[in-house]
Parts: C-alpha cells; sequence; structure tokens
C-alpha cells in the first residue's frame, strides 16, 4: 500500500527497513511467540549494525542525526514483525530520549552509545504492581548514603525485564515535595536487581517481560539521569517516544492484516465468486483502508509536531491522538481481517490471531487509551486559551443576540 507521504531521505529509510524487514526469518517470530527466545538480542544487534537504531539521534551519539518523521517510517516496517520485536526495537529511542537529553556525557558514552550499537540492551521501569497510570503514585523510593544512591520497590511488566543490561527506573527522593518535584530517574545495571516473575502473556511474547525487584539496589551518583527531583519533567519527555513508537508500530499491524485480507478475499470464492465482491467483506475492506490511512496521517503529523518543537501543549495531544487512533484502528481493521477470513483467521495458519493479541496490548501499553483521551481534552482545553480563531463562530447564528437565553449557571 502506497504511503503518499514519505520524502525522498523517508524513501530511503522506508527502503532499508523493508530491506532489514524481509531479511528476519519467520522461525524467529514463532519462536518468541512460543516463548522459547527470551529476549530477542541478536535481531537488536543487527539492527545496531544496521544503524537503524535511535535514527533521530544525533550522529555524535550513534544515531543518524534524521528526525522524528523519518523513524515512524521505520517503526511502521518494523510493526508488521509484531508487537514484541518492535517494542524490543524501540527501546533504545525511548530510555535513548531520557539519556540524550539529560544524561551527562559519561551516562552518554557508558550507556547510550553501546545501545544504540546494539550492544548494550535497555529496559524501562514507570509502571508498579500498585498502578501504572497513576505514576506519580510510584513507592519505588531512592535514598541517598554517602555518595550512593539506595532503591527499594518494584517494577512491574518491564519488557526485558530478561534481556536488559540495565533499566532506567524512577523513583521517589523526597516525599516532602510536590509529587512533580519528588520523582528521579536512575540507569540501574541489571546485577543491581532481581527478577522475580516472568509473565505468561496473550502475545507480544518473547521479549522477557517480567516484574523486577530493587532490595537495597546500590546506585552511583553518576547513574542519576539529569537532576534529582527532575523525573516528572524527563518523565513527560520521554512519553513523545514511548506513545509516538507505539502508535507508528500499530500502523505495520494493521498494514500487515489488511494485505493478507486483501489477497484472501480476491481468492476465497464462496457461492461461486470470489467473497470481494460481497459488499459485506470489500466494504470492510474499505473501512480499514480508510481507518489506515487517517492512522498514518495523524502518526506523520504528531512527528511533524514534535520535529518542529511545536507548543509542548499541541505535541502532548497529537502524540496521544496518534497513539490512541493508531492503536485502535489497527485493532479494528485486524478484527475486520478476521471476520473476512472466517474460521481460518482464527487458526495459527495465519498470522492474523497474532496480530490480534498484540493490537489488544497496544490499547494498553504505554499509556492506556483511556489515558490518552485523558490527556488530550486536558491539553485541547488548553489550547483553547491560547489559540482564539479571528471570527466568533458562535455569533453565526440567527439568535445569537439573545443574551438573555445564554445562561451558564
Ligand atoms: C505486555 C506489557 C508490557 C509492558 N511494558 C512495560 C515496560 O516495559 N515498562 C513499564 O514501565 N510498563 C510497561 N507496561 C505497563 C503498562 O504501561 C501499564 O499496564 C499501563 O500503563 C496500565 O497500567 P496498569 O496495568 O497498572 O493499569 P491501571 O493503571 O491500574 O488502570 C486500570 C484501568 O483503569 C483505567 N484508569 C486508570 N486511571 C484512569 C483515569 N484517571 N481515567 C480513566 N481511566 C483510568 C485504565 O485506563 C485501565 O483501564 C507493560 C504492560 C504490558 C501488559
Amino acid at each position: 500500500m502506497y504511503n503518499v507521504l514519505l520524502s525522498p531521505s523517508q524513501k530511503k529509510i522506508f527502503e532499508e527497513a523493508s530491506k532489514f524487514v524481509a531479511s528476519v526469518d519467520k522461525q524467529l517470530l514463532i519462536d518468541m511467540d512460543e516463548d522459547k527466545i527470551e529476549y530477542p538480542k541478536d535481531t537488536i544487534e543487527t539492527l545496531g549494525k544496521l544503524n537503524l537504531l535511535g535514527i533521530r539521534f544525533p550522529e555524535e551519539i550513534g544515531g543518524r542525526g534524521l528526525k522524528w518523521q523519518d523513524e515512524v517510517v521505520l517503526i511502521e516496517e518494523i510493526g508488521m514483525l509484531g508487537a514484541a520485536l518492535s517494542c524490543a526495537s524501540v527501546m533504545p529511542s525511548i530510555v535513548g530520549e531520557a539519556i540524550s537529553k539529560f544524561g551527562s556525557s559519561y551516562q552518554k558514552e557508558k550507556y547510550l552509545k553501546p545501545t544504540l550499537q546494539g550492544k548494550l540492551i535497555c529496559a524501562e521501569g514507570l509502571t508498579e504492581p500498585r498502578g501504572g497510570s497513576d505514576f506519580f503514585g510510584a513507592t519505588t523510593i531512592a535514598k541517598k548514603s554517602g555518595n550512593k544512591w539506595v532503591l527499594n520497590g518494584q517494577k512491574r511488566f518491564i519488557v526485558g525485564a530478561k534481556g536488559a543490561d540495565y533499566f532506567l527506573i524512577y523513583a521517589q527522593t523526597d516525599s516532602s515535595k510536590d509529587y512533580k518535584k519528588n520523582m528521579s530517574a536512575f540507569l540501574v545495571d541489571k546485577d543491581k536487581v532481581s527478577v522475580e516473575n516472568l509473565y505468561e502473556l496473550m502475545g507480544a511474547r518473547g521479549a522477557g517481560t517480567g516484574r523486577i525487584v530493587l532490595k537495597d539496589a546500590i546506585v552511583d551518583e553518576d547513574n542519576v539521569v539529569g537532576n534529582i527531583g527532575e523525573g516528572s519533567v524527563i518523565f513527560y519527555q520521554m512519553m513523545i517516544p514511548e506513545r509516538l513508537t507505539t502508535a507508528a508500530g500499530a500502523l505495520g499491524i494493521a498494514k500487515a492484516s489488511l494485505e493478507i485480507a486483501l489477497k484472501y478475499s480476491k481468492n476465497r470464492k464462496a457461492f461461486g465468486q470470489p467473497i470481494k465482491n460481497f459488499e459485506g467483506v470489500s466494504f470492510k475492506v474499505a473501512q480499514s483502508s480508510a481507518l489506515l490511512d487517517a492512522a498514518r496521517a495523524l502518526v506523520h503529523t504528531a512527528a511533524k509536531a514534535v520535529d518542529e518543537e511545536m507548543d509542548a501543549s499541541v505535541q502532548r495531544r497529537l502524540v496521544s491522538e496518534a497513539k490512541r487512533f493508531s492503536t485502535q484502528s489497527a485493532w479494528e481493521i485486524v478484527n475486520n481481517a478476521m471476520q473476512i477470513m472466517g474460521g481460518i483467521g482464527y487458526t495459527n495458519v495465519y498470522p492474523i490471531e497474532r496480530y490480534l493479541r498484540d493490537a489488544r496490548l497496544m490499547m494498553i501499553w504505554t499509556g492506556t487509551n483511556e489515558i490518552m483521551d485523558l490527556v488530550i481534552q486536558h491539553e485541547l482545553y488548553k489550547e483553547l486559551e491560547k489559540n482564539r480563531i479571528l471570527r466568533d463562530v458562535e455569533l453565526d447564528a440567527k439568535s445569537s443576540a439573545q443574551l438573555e437565553e445564554k445562561v451558564f449557571e
């Protein structure tokens, strides 16, 4: 399916990404889905060698100095390989955002550069057993002891719990302060944490998702990302790659499902003709196609807003809209594909059932779609205060002057 949005530089990334995606052995995807693989380390290393990790970061730290508008093209393609692999491939982009924007040169050398080369695997620890949506209610605590920090707490659902070499962990550092100034971010090496549970997931398997426990985990002062108490600022910044990568990855799943359904409906016959001749089938194809194109347009719009460093409110709203709409659309597109394929779509003869399990997760992780709605409306109300349109459209009604009818209390 043709992506009309691509600039020449994006076309180059698309070609490279497509070549990589075509080269991935299908057995890897099957083994990951059967949890026979703990973490797709080799594939991440290959992506590192191809310089396809965190391509928007500056060249001096190992990126390609490209833009978000390029990176979403890459992520959409890798998304076709499923949620687990695409999540592992974007983790350097998510954790790297914190290190590149707030980290010290020591952290960039020791952690970020080898991560972008695919030599170190990173993971992020935000969610706790007590909740993910209420991020600032996190109870992991870091206490200063001499020139070290001692961390105690737990993080749940961590992709790469098994497999990661280090974790970006948020912890409370001063509960006497306002909740936004209480949080700090730390880089914690894997030998400081224990993995207490590996989840048996519905989908997105093979990426070492588990619960990690920090028990008197001693962390050097050099591993504090940014300043103490700056965790909330880092968190808000990280939510851009966190959500934009899911939004772009969902496009890949949607695109792959639609392609399978298109081919199937052309070839499969019922009542003596291809099932695509029935409106009940072809209209689902039409709806899926429109959803996919709309979702992609929104993802690219959000990417542009971030690239152009537009107002923070606008960036946050568009990124949240992209995450919400793209994942919801992917769910509907995969579901349509399964319906078009009848019973065979529900078996592992086609990967549709795996895509369905993946798409379901995408509406939950990196902030649930309800939390996306929360952010969208919040930022939109803020924008209303800032951007007044010149024409007061409220007055374009015959009786708009009847002020006694405009009662608000
Ligand atoms: C496979 C998998 C991988 C993951 N990977 C990671 C990872 O690598 N690192 C990491 O830190 N986290 C990770 N997560 C965690 C994920 O981001 C959280 O599960 C998600 O943010 C929701 O948090 P929760 O599960 O605690 O649900 P809760 O926060 O308890 O939410 C429960 C329900 O309440 C709703 N809700 C909560 N508050 C509100 C509100 N204010 N308004 C409206 N509705 C609300 C939610 O939308 C949801 O429907 C992963 C999760 C899964 C399942």
